[in-house]
């Protein structure tokens, strides 16, 4: 798909955002940022979508991401995956992670073929007003000033342009321009380890249902189905094999011969690759921040490269926008960093640890670790640990934008709001992010927030961005002023008592919640984090559709 809306739309010199790649992390970064009615210009220096074999599996919270950028459900193919399997040689299934069934809306895993992921992200932006995508042309340049960076990018015909954006975000992959122009290089070793991926199609009729790791030590082999009758395997390259040897197709058939005859597949893609677990020190300078592969890489074994990426971008996305729009200080931009690289980090470790733990290259550390995990599974609270998937890190900040939790609550603060079924006030059933909307949101848990509040306290939550908003028991539709949901299945209302409040992130993170009679304090207390003593509100200048201009 050509990256530009118009063969002739000009390049911008001035804008808000400008987001260096228009990859899956990049175009989902510019689609919410659109959403939030910031000016934004994303440039990639290809124009086509990136077709090589990447990702194939998405979590509930990468599909939550991806409703709160504007996919619907059907934009792009999924098959949702039941259970992942691990299989041994010697010991046959000796481990099972369970993922039927659904997370805040959406299943616990999907598989998906990036292709039309990013062909429907692209399309969502094609439709915002504020957003400009361009193809071909390449960031050479950053110049960070006072108000404004100045970036180089260069066109097909080698003619260099600046473009001034109150921010820039470096979404261009692994191999970051952005990243090397602010001196972030990668920490951490190379998980050095080339593993052949072979995409293939035409299996409608027999493909699993689920996810299969084949632990064999001498060719460890995950293995799954993807939509379009496509199946994926992952052949580990062996001590001594060459790229060339093993990509040939008579190699291809002789490792794909267990599963099914060569000759009835068509093989689609298949690459060589060499997998990494990098992540950088910083995710931000300045006025210049990274997201997605240019922030942090990890080998494939969790699924967690892009979902990571996607999590970057609702992250930072809003925090721009607040601040552009004046409804927040520049501080809390330095939140995005602190509330994001301890996960992407513990996402990658974990990736390490499942390599290491599930596919062992020497056959007695195999034998020994598979019958161990074979044993714990015998035990219902190790067997929970694996097979519930209480292994992967939970997504809830240590520190961030957020009044710190008091231990025991049902609503963690600075962890996900959670997402249900509800019922809108022109009697739509949605899921409920879509009645939040693009905002930051007090909710209500039965009780109208606007009735507990001051005059002066309404507008100064209006100030900051926020919203109102009332989640009643189904079928409990009088009184009250504010717009209301009603609860459809009561899965959001018994987390918190009759009468409490919850401030709502854009990216529907808690920033705090307290009962109805603290409204007071529960406001100040978002006031505190949101806007700093030295740059209120009203002080701080508001650029949406005011772009800067370009300094000669
Ligand atoms: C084999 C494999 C399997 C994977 N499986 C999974 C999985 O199951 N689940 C999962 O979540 N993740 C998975 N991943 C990871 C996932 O594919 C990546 O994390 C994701 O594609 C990164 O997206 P991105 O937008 O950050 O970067 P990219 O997709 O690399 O996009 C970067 C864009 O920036 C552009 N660009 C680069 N430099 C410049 C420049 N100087 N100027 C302008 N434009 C530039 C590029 O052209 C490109 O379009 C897998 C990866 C691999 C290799």
């Amino acid at each position: 798909m050509n990256n530009n809306k118009k063969g002739t739309e000009l390049l911008p010199t001035a804008v808000d955002v400008l987001v260096v790649g228009n990859g899956p992390v990049g175009a989902t970064i510019a689609a919410l940022l659109g959403r939030y009615g910031v000016t934004t210009l994303v440039v990639d220096k290809l124009h086509e979508i990136v077709l090589m074999p990447r990702a194939i599996a998405l979590d509930n919270e990468a599909l939550r991401i991806l409703q709160l950028a504007g996919l619907s459900e059907d934009a792009f193919e999924k098959i949702v995956i039941p259970e992942v399997k691990m299989h041994s040689p010697v010991l046959g299934q000796f481990g099972r992670a369970n993922t039927e069934g659904c997370i805040d809306g959406h299943p616990k895993l999907v598989t998906f073929y990036q292709p039309d992921l990013e062909r429907a992200m692209r399309g969502q932006i094609s439709r915002l007003k504020s957003v400009t995508s361009l193809g071909g042309f390449e960031l050479e340049n950053l110049v960070e000033e006072s108000d404004c960076v100045v970036a180089t990018v260069r066109d097909q015909n080698g003619h260099s342009h600046s473009v001034c954006a109150q921010y820039v975000i470096g979404a261009d992959g692994a191999s970051s321009r952005v990243r090397a122009l602010i001196g972030q290089e990668f920490e951490g070793q190379t998980y050095a380890e080339d593993w052949l991926i072979v995409d293939a199609r035409n299996r409608h009729e027999s493909a699993i249902d689920h996810i299969e790791f084949i632990c064999d030590p001498r060719r460890p082999t995950p293995h799954m189905p993807a939509p379009g009758g496509r199946e994926r395997w992952e052949f580990m390259l062996q001590p001594g094999e060459s790229r060339e040897e093993l990509e040939s197709p008579e190699s291809i058939a002789r490792l794909i011969a267990p599963w099914i005859n060569p000759q009835e597949l068509e093989i689609e893609r298949k690459a060589v690759y060499r997998f990494h677990a990098r992540c950088c020190n910083r995710f931000s300078k300045g006025r210049i921040f990274l997201a997605g592969d240019a922030a942090h890489i990890t080998p494939p074994f969790v699924g967690q490269g892009l979902v990571a990426g996607l999590r970057d971008g609702a992250n930072l996305a809003w925090k721009l926008a607040w601040v552009l729009r004046g409804h927040a200080a520049p501080a809390i931009l330095d939140t995005y960093d602190e509330e994001r690289r301890p996960h992407a980090q513990a996402m990658i470790d974990l990736a390490k640890l499942m390599g290491r733990l599930v596919m062992p290259k020497n056959r007695i550390a195999a034998f020994f670790i598979h019958g161990l995990m074979r044993m714990l599974a015998l035990t219902s609270a190790t067997r929970r640990y694996f097979e519930q998937l209480d292994i992967k890190p939970k997504n809830t900040f240590r520190h961030g934008l957020f009044v710190q939790h008091r231990r025991g609550d049902k609503l963690v603060r600075g962890s996900l709001f959670p997402q249900a079924w509800v019922r809108n006030m022109q009697k739509q059933i949605k899921l409920s992010d879509d009645a939040l909307g693009d905002n930051l949101t007090l909710v209500g848990f039965g009780v109208d927030p606007l009735s507990l509040l001051t005059t002066d306290q309404i507008v100064s939550w209006e100030k900051m961005g926020g919203h109102f908003l009332e989640i009643r028991t189904r079928g409990q539709r009088s009184g009250g002023s504010c717009d209301f949901i009603e609860d459809m299945n009561h899965d959001i209302l018994p987390l918190a008592a009759k009468g409490t409040l919850v401030a709502v992130r854009p990216d529907r993170i808690i920033m705090h919640h307290a009962p109805g009679f603290d409204a007071g304090s529960l406001l100040r207390g978002c006031r505190d984090l949101l806007v700093s003593e030295d740059a209120t509100p009203d002080s701080i200048s508001i650029t949406i559709n005011e772009p800067p201009r370009l300094r000669a």
